[in-house]
Protein backbone atom coordinates (compact mmCIF):
# COMPACT_ATOMS: atom_id res chain seq x y z
CA UNK A 1 0.00 0.00 0.00
CA UNK A 2 1.01 3.44 -0.90
CA UNK A 3 1.85 5.72 2.00
CA UNK A 4 -0.49 8.55 1.19
CA UNK A 5 0.79 10.70 4.15
CA UNK A 6 4.19 10.53 2.98
CA UNK A 7 3.17 11.24 -0.92
CA UNK A 8 1.49 14.30 0.50
CA UNK A 9 4.20 15.61 2.00
CA UNK A 10 6.41 15.01 -0.93
CA UNK A 11 3.76 16.69 -3.21
CA UNK A 12 3.72 19.92 -0.95
CA UNK A 13 7.40 20.03 -1.18
CA UNK A 14 8.04 19.25 -4.85
CA UNK A 15 4.79 20.53 -7.07
CA UNK A 16 5.22 24.81 -7.17
CA UNK A 17 3.50 26.75 -4.76
CA UNK A 18 1.57 28.75 -7.36
CA UNK A 19 0.06 25.38 -9.08
CA UNK A 20 -0.68 23.99 -5.45
CA UNK A 21 -2.96 27.01 -5.00
CA UNK A 22 -4.70 26.44 -8.33
CA UNK A 23 -7.97 24.46 -8.92
CA UNK A 24 -8.01 22.45 -12.09
CA UNK A 25 -10.87 23.26 -14.15
CA UNK A 26 -13.70 22.39 -13.91
CA UNK A 27 -16.07 20.11 -16.30
CA UNK A 28 -18.93 18.82 -15.21
CA UNK A 29 -20.25 15.42 -16.28
CA UNK A 30 -23.00 15.29 -19.08
CA UNK A 31 -23.76 11.68 -19.64
CA UNK A 32 -27.32 11.42 -21.49
CA UNK A 33 -28.04 15.11 -20.46
CA UNK A 34 -28.95 17.77 -22.99
CA UNK A 35 -25.76 19.30 -23.10
CA UNK A 36 -25.93 23.15 -23.54
CA UNK A 37 -22.69 24.37 -21.02
CA UNK A 38 -19.87 24.53 -23.43
CA UNK A 39 -20.84 26.42 -26.50
CA UNK A 40 -20.55 23.09 -29.21
CA UNK A 41 -22.24 23.24 -31.99
CA UNK A 42 -25.26 20.71 -31.86
CA UNK A 43 -25.42 19.30 -35.35
CA UNK A 44 -23.70 16.05 -36.88
CA UNK A 45 -22.27 16.01 -40.16
CA UNK A 46 -24.74 14.54 -43.44
CA UNK A 47 -24.07 10.80 -44.16
CA UNK A 48 -22.27 11.80 -47.36
CA UNK A 49 -20.17 13.71 -45.58
CA UNK A 50 -19.34 11.15 -42.91
CA UNK A 51 -18.30 8.63 -45.66
CA UNK A 52 -16.23 10.48 -47.38
CA UNK A 53 -14.44 11.31 -44.53
CA UNK A 54 -13.64 7.96 -42.94
CA UNK A 55 -12.42 6.72 -46.50
CA UNK A 56 -9.88 9.45 -46.13
CA UNK A 57 -8.92 8.42 -42.70
CA UNK A 58 -7.94 4.90 -43.45
CA UNK A 59 -5.27 6.38 -45.28
CA UNK A 60 -3.89 7.94 -42.66
CA UNK A 61 -0.16 6.78 -41.78
CA UNK A 62 -0.78 6.01 -38.20
CA UNK A 63 2.87 4.06 -37.76
CA UNK A 64 4.47 7.70 -38.75
CA UNK A 65 4.61 11.07 -36.80
CA UNK A 66 2.47 13.49 -38.33
CA UNK A 67 3.43 16.67 -40.36
CA UNK A 68 5.33 19.07 -37.79
CA UNK A 69 4.75 22.00 -39.85
CA UNK A 70 1.65 21.09 -42.42
CA UNK A 71 1.97 24.08 -45.09
CA UNK A 72 -1.30 22.78 -46.98
CA UNK A 73 -3.29 23.05 -44.30
CA UNK A 74 -1.78 26.48 -42.93
CA UNK A 75 -2.66 27.82 -46.80
CA UNK A 76 -6.35 26.29 -46.72
CA UNK A 77 -6.82 28.10 -43.15
CA UNK A 78 -5.36 31.15 -43.73
CA UNK A 79 -7.84 31.47 -47.37
CA UNK A 80 -11.03 30.47 -45.31
CA UNK A 81 -10.00 33.41 -42.01
CA UNK A 82 -8.69 35.82 -44.96
CA UNK A 83 -5.53 35.97 -43.38
CA UNK A 84 -4.01 39.05 -44.44
CA UNK A 85 -0.95 39.03 -46.92
CA UNK A 86 2.47 38.47 -45.28
CA UNK A 87 1.11 36.75 -41.95
CA UNK A 88 2.08 33.93 -40.45
CA UNK A 89 0.59 31.16 -38.71
CA UNK A 90 0.85 28.75 -35.55
CA UNK A 91 -1.30 25.81 -34.83
CA UNK A 92 -2.06 24.52 -31.81
CA UNK A 93 -3.81 21.72 -29.85
CA UNK A 94 -7.64 23.57 -29.80
CA UNK A 95 -6.69 27.68 -28.57
CA UNK A 96 -5.91 26.53 -25.45
CA UNK A 97 -2.57 25.57 -26.12
CA UNK A 98 -1.74 28.36 -28.02
CA UNK A 99 -2.38 30.63 -24.72
CA UNK A 100 0.05 28.69 -23.14
CA UNK A 101 2.29 28.28 -25.81
CA UNK A 102 2.05 32.27 -26.05
CA UNK A 103 2.68 32.81 -22.23
CA UNK A 104 5.51 29.99 -22.05
CA UNK A 105 7.06 32.26 -24.81
CA UNK A 106 7.10 35.83 -22.83
CA UNK A 107 7.28 34.00 -19.17
CA UNK A 108 9.45 35.65 -16.38
CA UNK A 109 8.45 35.83 -12.83
CA UNK A 110 8.23 39.95 -12.75
CA UNK A 111 6.40 39.56 -15.62
CA UNK A 112 2.30 40.09 -15.92
CA UNK A 113 -0.87 39.07 -18.14
CA UNK A 114 -3.60 41.33 -18.11
CA UNK A 115 -6.96 40.28 -19.40
CA UNK A 116 -10.33 41.55 -18.79
CA UNK A 117 -12.87 40.50 -15.86
CA UNK A 118 -15.31 38.65 -16.49
CA UNK A 119 -13.14 36.90 -19.27
CA UNK A 120 -12.03 33.56 -20.34
CA UNK A 121 -10.43 31.59 -17.40
CA UNK A 122 -7.66 30.12 -19.30
CA UNK A 123 -5.91 33.27 -19.56
CA UNK A 124 -5.61 33.61 -16.01
CA UNK A 125 -5.23 29.51 -15.08
CA UNK A 126 -2.59 29.08 -17.17
CA UNK A 127 -0.90 32.76 -16.16
CA UNK A 128 -0.74 31.51 -12.63
CA UNK A 129 0.27 28.04 -13.09
CA UNK A 130 3.05 29.59 -15.04
CA UNK A 131 4.13 31.64 -12.09
CA UNK A 132 3.62 34.92 -13.51
CA UNK A 133 1.31 37.47 -12.09
CA UNK A 134 -2.53 38.22 -13.38
CA UNK A 135 -3.84 41.20 -13.35
CA UNK A 136 -7.66 41.66 -14.47
CA UNK A 137 -9.39 44.71 -16.10
CA UNK A 138 -12.89 45.12 -14.83
CA UNK A 139 -15.21 45.87 -17.27
CA UNK A 140 -18.48 48.35 -16.95
CA UNK A 141 -21.60 47.20 -15.82
CA UNK A 142 -22.77 47.14 -19.05
CA UNK A 143 -19.81 44.64 -20.32
CA UNK A 144 -18.21 47.04 -22.49
CA UNK A 145 -14.55 47.42 -21.91
CA UNK A 146 -13.53 51.11 -20.55
CA UNK A 147 -10.48 52.39 -22.71
CA UNK A 148 -9.33 54.60 -19.62
CA UNK A 149 -9.40 51.73 -17.10
CA UNK A 150 -7.47 49.40 -19.65
CA UNK A 151 -4.66 52.15 -20.44
CA UNK A 152 -4.34 53.03 -16.57
CA UNK A 153 -3.91 49.12 -15.97
CA UNK A 154 -1.39 49.05 -18.85
CA UNK A 155 0.75 51.92 -17.58
CA UNK A 156 0.38 50.52 -14.12
CA UNK A 157 1.45 47.07 -14.76
CA UNK A 158 2.87 46.45 -18.01
CA UNK A 159 1.66 43.31 -19.48
CA UNK A 160 3.78 41.56 -21.82
CA UNK A 161 0.50 39.87 -22.62
CA UNK A 162 -2.81 41.10 -22.99
CA UNK A 163 -5.89 38.86 -23.80
CA UNK A 164 -9.09 40.57 -25.42
CA UNK A 165 -11.72 38.31 -26.40
CA UNK A 166 -14.05 38.73 -29.33
CA UNK A 167 -16.87 38.19 -29.13
CA UNK A 168 -16.13 38.09 -24.99
CA UNK A 169 -16.95 34.97 -23.08
CA UNK A 170 -18.97 34.47 -20.86
CA UNK A 171 -20.53 37.97 -21.72
CA UNK A 172 -20.80 37.03 -25.64
CA UNK A 173 -21.02 40.49 -26.85
CA UNK A 174 -18.09 42.41 -28.96
CA UNK A 175 -16.31 45.40 -27.93
CA UNK A 176 -16.28 48.29 -29.44
CA UNK A 177 -13.68 47.99 -32.25
CA UNK A 178 -12.17 51.76 -31.67
CA UNK A 179 -11.71 51.11 -28.38
CA UNK A 180 -9.93 48.21 -29.15
CA UNK A 181 -7.39 50.05 -31.45
CA UNK A 182 -7.29 52.62 -28.69
CA UNK A 183 -6.34 49.95 -26.37
CA UNK A 184 -3.67 47.88 -28.50
CA UNK A 185 -2.19 51.18 -29.67
CA UNK A 186 -0.98 52.12 -26.10
CA UNK A 187 -0.46 48.62 -25.16
CA UNK A 188 3.29 48.15 -24.00
CA UNK A 189 3.42 44.46 -25.14
CA UNK A 190 1.51 41.78 -27.08
CA UNK A 191 -2.14 42.39 -27.80
CA UNK A 192 -4.25 38.89 -28.61
CA UNK A 193 -7.38 38.93 -29.98
CA UNK A 194 -8.78 35.99 -29.31
CA UNK A 195 -11.99 35.00 -31.88
CA UNK A 196 -13.13 31.71 -31.03
CA UNK A 197 -16.73 33.30 -31.49
CA UNK A 198 -16.07 34.04 -35.10
CA UNK A 199 -18.05 32.42 -37.12
CA UNK A 200 -21.06 33.64 -35.12
CA UNK A 201 -19.95 37.41 -34.64
CA UNK A 202 -20.02 39.18 -37.74
CA UNK A 203 -17.25 41.11 -37.16
CA UNK A 204 -13.61 40.26 -36.77
CA UNK A 205 -10.17 42.29 -35.97
CA UNK A 206 -7.88 40.19 -38.86
CA UNK A 207 -7.52 43.20 -41.14
CA UNK A 208 -5.89 45.05 -37.78
CA UNK A 209 -2.67 42.61 -38.10
CA UNK A 210 -1.42 44.58 -40.77
CA UNK A 211 -1.38 47.90 -38.83
CA UNK A 212 0.10 47.26 -35.18
CA UNK A 213 3.05 45.43 -35.12
CA UNK A 214 2.00 44.66 -31.58
CA UNK A 215 -1.23 42.22 -32.84
CA UNK A 216 -1.67 38.76 -32.78
CA UNK A 217 -5.08 36.80 -33.49
CA UNK A 218 -6.18 33.28 -32.27
CA UNK A 219 -8.40 31.39 -33.47
CA UNK A 220 -10.26 27.68 -32.99
CA UNK A 221 -12.46 24.89 -34.86
CA UNK A 222 -14.27 24.34 -31.76
CA UNK A 223 -17.05 26.75 -31.53
CA UNK A 224 -17.64 26.36 -35.48
CA UNK A 225 -18.49 22.53 -34.88
CA UNK A 226 -15.01 20.53 -33.96
CA UNK A 227 -14.91 20.92 -30.42
CA UNK A 228 -13.71 17.30 -30.24
CA UNK A 229 -10.86 17.76 -33.24
CA UNK A 230 -8.55 20.37 -31.20
CA UNK A 231 -7.57 22.71 -33.41
CA UNK A 232 -6.72 26.33 -33.58
CA UNK A 233 -4.51 28.76 -34.95
CA UNK A 234 -2.57 31.73 -34.00
CA UNK A 235 -1.74 34.68 -37.04
CA UNK A 236 0.51 37.28 -36.68
CA UNK A 237 3.95 38.51 -38.54
CA UNK A 238 6.59 35.98 -38.95
CA UNK A 239 8.89 37.55 -36.58
CA UNK A 240 6.72 36.55 -33.29
CA UNK A 241 5.36 33.45 -35.09
CA UNK A 242 9.07 32.25 -35.05
CA UNK A 243 9.81 32.94 -31.69
CA UNK A 244 6.47 31.15 -30.17
CA UNK A 245 7.34 28.29 -32.90
CA UNK A 246 9.94 27.69 -30.39
CA UNK A 247 8.47 26.46 -27.63
CA UNK A 248 5.76 24.39 -29.39
CA UNK A 249 6.16 21.10 -28.92
CA UNK A 250 6.90 19.50 -32.56
CA UNK A 251 4.24 17.05 -32.98
CA UNK A 252 1.23 19.12 -31.34
CA UNK A 253 -1.20 18.67 -33.94
CA UNK A 254 -1.99 14.83 -34.72
CA UNK A 255 -2.47 13.05 -38.39
CA UNK A 256 -6.30 12.57 -37.92
CA UNK A 257 -6.57 16.37 -36.72
CA UNK A 258 -4.49 17.69 -39.38
CA UNK A 259 -6.29 15.20 -42.11
CA UNK A 260 -9.95 15.60 -41.22
CA UNK A 261 -9.15 19.88 -40.88
CA UNK A 262 -8.05 19.95 -44.35
CA UNK A 263 -11.50 17.89 -45.46
CA UNK A 264 -13.59 19.86 -43.46
CA UNK A 265 -12.00 23.41 -44.84
CA UNK A 266 -13.44 21.98 -48.51
CA UNK A 267 -16.64 21.45 -46.65
CA UNK A 268 -16.63 24.82 -45.42
CA UNK A 269 -20.24 25.46 -46.66
CA UNK A 270 -21.87 22.40 -44.46
CA UNK A 271 -20.14 24.68 -41.08
CA UNK A 272 -20.95 28.42 -42.93
CA UNK A 273 -24.80 26.79 -42.68
CA UNK A 274 -24.76 25.31 -39.92
CA UNK A 275 -23.58 28.61 -38.18
CA UNK A 276 -26.28 30.59 -39.98
CA UNK A 277 -29.03 28.15 -38.59
CA UNK A 278 -27.48 28.52 -34.76
CA UNK A 279 -27.23 32.49 -35.04
CA UNK A 280 -31.05 32.66 -36.51
CA UNK A 281 -32.29 30.28 -33.21
CA UNK A 282 -29.93 32.29 -31.72
CA UNK A 283 -32.29 35.37 -31.67
CA UNK A 284 -35.16 32.87 -31.51
CA UNK A 285 -33.99 32.24 -27.86
CA UNK A 286 -33.46 35.57 -26.80
CA UNK A 287 -36.94 36.26 -27.82
CA UNK A 288 -38.55 33.84 -26.05
CA UNK A 289 -36.38 34.28 -22.84
CA UNK A 290 -37.76 37.68 -22.98
CA UNK A 291 -40.95 36.18 -23.32
CA UNK A 292 -40.53 34.68 -19.63
CA UNK A 293 -40.51 38.56 -18.34
CA UNK A 294 -37.99 37.56 -15.47
CA UNK A 295 -35.11 37.54 -16.79
CA UNK A 296 -32.41 39.84 -17.84
CA UNK A 297 -31.24 38.50 -21.38
CA UNK A 298 -27.83 40.22 -22.73
CA UNK A 299 -27.49 40.82 -26.58
CA UNK A 300 -25.19 38.01 -27.90
CA UNK A 301 -23.01 38.18 -30.89
CA UNK A 302 -21.87 34.38 -30.30
CA UNK A 303 -23.45 30.75 -29.74
CA UNK A 304 -24.82 31.48 -26.04
CA UNK A 305 -26.46 33.69 -24.55
CA UNK A 306 -26.16 35.21 -20.62
CA UNK A 307 -29.35 35.80 -18.79
CA UNK A 308 -29.98 37.44 -15.24
CA UNK A 309 -32.47 35.65 -13.19
CA UNK A 310 -34.54 37.83 -9.97
CA UNK A 311 -31.78 37.96 -7.08
CA UNK A 312 -31.21 34.84 -5.54
CA UNK A 313 -32.06 32.43 -8.13
CA UNK A 314 -29.86 31.29 -10.47
CA UNK A 315 -28.74 28.48 -8.59
CA UNK A 316 -31.78 26.99 -7.76
CA UNK A 317 -32.96 27.15 -11.68
CA UNK A 318 -29.08 25.54 -12.24
CA UNK A 319 -30.40 23.25 -10.14
CA UNK A 320 -33.74 22.29 -11.53
CA UNK A 321 -32.67 21.89 -15.08
CA UNK A 322 -30.20 20.02 -14.14
CA UNK A 323 -32.43 17.76 -12.31
CA UNK A 324 -34.55 17.53 -15.57
CA UNK A 325 -31.57 16.20 -17.88
CA UNK A 326 -30.54 19.96 -19.26
CA UNK A 327 -27.41 21.20 -18.16
CA UNK A 328 -26.65 24.96 -18.64
CA UNK A 329 -23.27 26.70 -16.95
CA UNK A 330 -23.80 28.44 -13.93
CA UNK A 331 -22.74 31.91 -13.78
CA UNK A 332 -23.05 33.92 -10.56
CA UNK A 333 -20.36 34.13 -8.17
CA UNK A 334 -17.74 33.93 -11.10
CA UNK A 335 -17.46 37.70 -10.89
CA UNK A 336 -19.40 40.72 -9.05
CA UNK A 337 -20.80 41.72 -12.33
CA UNK A 338 -22.16 38.59 -13.34
CA UNK A 339 -24.66 37.90 -10.02
CA UNK A 340 -27.85 35.93 -10.75
CA UNK A 341 -26.30 34.98 -14.08
CA UNK A 342 -26.79 31.74 -15.95
CA UNK A 343 -24.97 30.79 -19.40
CA UNK A 344 -26.97 28.85 -22.03
CA UNK A 345 -25.51 27.21 -25.55
CA UNK A 346 -27.76 27.57 -28.40
CA UNK A 347 -28.61 23.97 -28.89
CA UNK A 348 -30.61 22.25 -31.98
CA UNK A 349 -34.46 23.65 -32.28
CA UNK A 350 -35.16 20.55 -30.47
CA UNK A 351 -32.96 20.96 -27.54
CA UNK A 352 -33.70 24.82 -27.29
CA UNK A 353 -37.46 23.25 -27.18
CA UNK A 354 -36.64 20.85 -24.07
CA UNK A 355 -34.21 23.97 -22.75
CA UNK A 356 -37.25 26.35 -22.66
CA UNK A 357 -40.06 23.92 -21.23
CA UNK A 358 -37.97 22.71 -18.25
CA UNK A 359 -36.96 26.45 -18.10
CA UNK A 360 -41.03 26.79 -17.80
CA UNK A 361 -41.28 24.43 -14.61
CA UNK A 362 -37.58 25.69 -12.91
CA UNK A 363 -38.61 29.14 -12.47
C1 LIG B 1 -13.79 28.13 -25.96
C2 LIG B 1 -12.80 29.20 -25.96
C3 LIG B 1 -11.45 28.95 -26.26
C4 LIG B 1 -10.88 27.54 -26.33
O1 LIG B 1 -11.01 26.98 -27.52
P1 LIG B 1 -10.27 25.62 -27.92
O2 LIG B 1 -9.77 25.93 -29.27
O3 LIG B 1 -11.33 24.58 -27.89
O4 LIG B 1 -9.16 25.34 -26.95
C5 LIG B 1 -10.58 30.01 -26.37
N1 LIG B 1 -11.01 31.26 -26.13
C6 LIG B 1 -12.27 31.55 -25.80
C7 LIG B 1 -12.68 32.94 -25.55
C8 LIG B 1 -13.21 30.52 -25.68
O5 LIG B 1 -14.45 30.80 -25.29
Amino acid sequence: MIDKARTQNLVERIISPNVQALKAYQVVPAEGMVKLDAMENPYRWPTELVHDWSRLLVDVELNRYPDPDPQVLKEALARAAEVPDGMAMLLGNGSDELIQILQTGCIAADRCVLALEPGFVMYELIARSLGMEFVSVALQADFSLSVDDMLKAMQRHLPVLTFIAYPNNPTANLFDSGALEKVIEAAPGLVVIDEAYSPFAGSTMMACLERFPNLLLLRTLSKMGLAGLRLGYLVGAPQWIEQFNKVRLPYNVGALTQATALFVLEHLKVFERQAEEICKNRDLLIADLKNFNCFEVFPSNANFLLFRTRPGEAIGIYQRLKEAGVLIKLITGASSLLSDCLRVTVGSAEENRVFLAALRKAV
